[in-house]
């Protein structure tokens, strides 16, 4: 997340997800689409628990697990293959 509270882009720089908590908007990487679907779910719901909760604190990850039990296995996938979801 940007100091700036406005943008948030941790989840996989190359891939580049975005959040504006301003207006409430949640733009994606095309590139997306080419992963896993629990690989989109999952990102998906680690967006919207920002609009939650911002920063990445031991409530956020609890609230990521209430969705998404399984996340630290997709967070592996993710470091290992995101960087290929660009190719
Ligand atoms: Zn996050």
């Amino acid at each position: 997340m940007k100091k700036n509270g406005l943008s948030d882009s941790h989840i996989n720089n190359t891939l580049k997800t975005n959040m504006l908590f301003s207006n409430n908007i949640i733009s994606l990487n095309v590139n997306l689409t080419k992963a896993p679907s629990e690989i989109i779910h999952y990102i998906i719901i680690h967006e919207l628990c920002h609009f939650k909760i911002t920063g990445h604190s031991y409530n956020f990850w609890n609230l990521i697990r209430s969705y998404v039990p399984d996340y630290p296995k997709l967070i592996e996938w993710l470091n290992i293959n995101g960087k290929n979801l660009l190719s």
